[in-house]
C-alpha cells in the first residue's frame, strides 16, 4: 500500500541514533507541530542527506507517513546553520533555543506561531550574541503561550510602584507591600520592559552585567515554571 506523502517546512530540534544508520529526527514542523521522523541510511559518512538534518538546521522536507514514524524521503537545506556553529556562544544559544521549544511543543500538534519564533530567534542568535538573546526569546514564548508577565503595576494592589519583586505564580512584579517571590532590581525591571515593550533591538544590544544576569535567572525560572505547569496538565490529561 502506498504510504501518504506530504512537504513541510522544519527546524530539527534534535537527533538520536536508530540502528546501525539511521537516525531518528525531531522536527518542529511549520503545518504539524512537532513530528519525530525517521531518516534512513545517514548515519553514514557518504550522506549528504544527513547533514542537512543536524540540529538547527532549516530543511524543506518531503515525508511519507509510517505506522508508528514518519519517514524523511527528501531534505533541503532552506537557510545554513553555518553560523550558529561558528562558535561557541552562538551554538550555546542555539541550542537553548531549541530546548525551550521542544520542552513547550506537543507532538502532531499544530504550532506555526512557534515555528515562525524559532527560525526568527536563529537568524536573531546567528546575526548576534549577546545576554539577552535567549532570555528575550523565553519572555517572547511566553507571552506568545498566553503568560505575558505583567510589567506595568504590582499584579497583587495595582500601585505602580515601587516595584521590587517578581513571582510567576502571581504572574508578574509586586510591590513593597505585596512582596513574594525572588527580588527584582528597578534596572532589570526597565530591561524586560523593553524586550516586551516593543524595544526589544535596544535590549540586545545591552552588554552583559549583573542586570543583565537577574533578567536571564527570572526568565529561566519563570518559563520552567510554566512548563512544569503544563506538563503537569498534560500528565493529568493521560491519567483519565
Ligand atoms: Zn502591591
Amino acid at each position: 500500500m502506498a504510504r501518504r506523502q506530504y512537504r513541510d517546512t522544519a527546524v530539527v530540534l534534535r537527533t538520536y541514533k536508530l540502528g546501525e544508520a539511521d537516525r531518528i529526527v525531531v522536527l518542529l514542523t511549520e503545518e504539524h507541530g512537532k513530528v519525530r521522523a525517521v531518516a534512513k541510511g545517514v548515519r553514514k559518512t557518504t550522506s549528504k542527506f544527513g547533514a542537512r538534518l543536524e540540529p538547527m538546521s532549516h530543511v524543506r522536507l518531503l515525508l511519507a507517513e509510517g505506522r508508528d514514524l514518519d519517514i524523511i524521503s527528501q531534505a533541503d537545506s532552506v537557510e545554513s546553520r553555518a553560523p550558529l556553529v561558528a562558535d561557541l556562544d552562538h551554538l550555546t544559544n542555539g541550542i537553548a533555543v531549541l530546548e525551550a521549544a521542544d520542552q513547550m511543543t506537543v507532538e502532531r500538534e499544530p504550532a506555526p506561531h512557534l515555528y515562525r519564533m524559532v527560525v526568527g530567534a536563529l537568524r536573531t542568535v546567528a546575526e548576534r550574541s549577546g545576554p539577552l538573546v535567549v532570555p528575550a526569546f523565553y519572555w517572547k514564548l511566553l507571552a506568545a503561550e498566553g503568560v505575558r508577565p505583567e510589567l506595568d503595576a504590582c499584579v497583587r494592589c495595582g500601585e505602580p510602584g515601587p516595584i521590587v519583586a517578581f513571582d510567576m505564580q502571581h504572574g508578574g512584579v509586586l510591590c513593597r507591600s505585596c512582596r513574594s517571590g525572588a527580588p527584582l532590581s528597578a534596572e532589570a525591571l526597565e530591561l524586560m520592559r523593553m524586550i516586551l515593550g516593543g524595544r526589544l533591538n535596544d535590549a540586545l544590544e545591552v552588554p552583559a552585567s549583573a542586570v543583565t544576569h537577574e533578567v536571564a535567572a527570572h526568565a529561566t525560572k519563570a518559563l520552567e515554571h510554566h512548563i512544569e505547569r503544563r506538563l503537569r496538565t498534560v500528565a493529568m490529561f493521560e491519567r483519565h
